[in-house]
């Protein structure tokens, strides 16, 4: 798009700090976006009003008085009583993620949280408007498989194979991490059993450190690769900077377990199911 994005920031209700609101402006100034920002105190009509006035595409509104539950919702309907529903409001500020489900029922498209890192926020703006631009703020979308390493993947055939009955898909050397791979399908996901070629196998490395088990979680994701860039500039700590070749004609990258507070994630695109 040709024209900068404009965002209305709006301090909905009595609380009477900014600081955090200013901040987000800056940042998304900072990204190239023309930002209104109403000042403390505005009641919902009021920032209905200035968000038409000023032909935003986008209003964020900010709340630390803990009535974000109450006025967060007066928005999006007084938005509807001057018929101007079309623009989309995402909210942040001091809100507990337990109220998150309840703000995105009434109308609210996405709720931030102090922890997130302005970057996601203007990320997630773009896509919001311009839904053809990169999505690597949409959410992945399936566990793409659970990855569990094993010392030998026939010593556990029986459990897997029948005793579940699950659905063997096939087996896979994936030389690249040098593993032996057992398919299951269950549902939409599978289970994917990890047994080391050699000792330089990190599944190899991970059964001598810790023991058989779980090694991993696979998460579905489109645009791999953007999505790593992404998750670099935000210094999420990675183990794969790009992506490599994965079994089924996939490309696989992990993050790093401190990504996740111990919790080894995979990143997986497959181009073709
Ligand atoms: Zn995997």
């Amino acid at each position: 798009m040709d024209r900068k994005i404009r965002v209305l920031i709006a301090k909905p209700g009595l609380d009477g700090h900014d600081r955090g609101a200013l901040v987000i402006a800056q940042a998304l100034r900072d990204h190239g976006m023309e930002v209104i920002y109403t000042g403390l105190r505005q009641s919902p009509g009021q920032i209905a009003q200035a968000a038409i006035q000023e032909d935003v595409d986008v209003i964020g509104l900010s709340s630390l008085s803990g009535a974000h539950r109450t006025l967060f919702p007066k928005v999006i309907s007084a938005l509807k009583e001057q018929n101007a529903e079309d623009i989309p409001v995402i909210g942040g500020g001091v809100i507990p993620y337990e109220d998150i489900p309840y703000l995105e029922e009434q109308g609210i498209q996405k709720v931030f949280t102090p922890g997130t890192p302005t970057e996601v926020i203007a990320q997630y703006i773009k896509q919001l408007v311009d839904p053809s631009a990169s999505d690597v703020t949409e959410p992945p979308e399936k566990i793409a498989h659970i990855g569990i390493a094993v010392k030998n993947i026939d010593d556990v055939m029986s459990f897997y194979h029948d005793l579940l009955g699950l659905k063997l898909k096939g087996f896979e050397e994936v030389p690249s991490e040098g593993v032996k791979v057992a398919f299951f399908e269950i549902g939409e996901t599978s289970i994917e059993l990890l047994e080391p070629l050699n000792e330089e196998s990190p599944i190899h490395k991970y059964i001598e450190k810790r023991g058989e088990g779980i090694h991993h979680i696979a998460l579905e994701v489109k645009d791999i690769e953007d999505r790593l860039k992404h998750y670099k500039d935000q210094d999420v700590p990675l183990i794969h900077e790009t992506p490599k070749d994965g079994a089924h004609n996939s490309k696989i990258a992990f993050l790093h377990p401190k990504a996740a507070n111990g919790v080894l994630y995979e990143l997986c695109e497959h181009k073709e199911e």
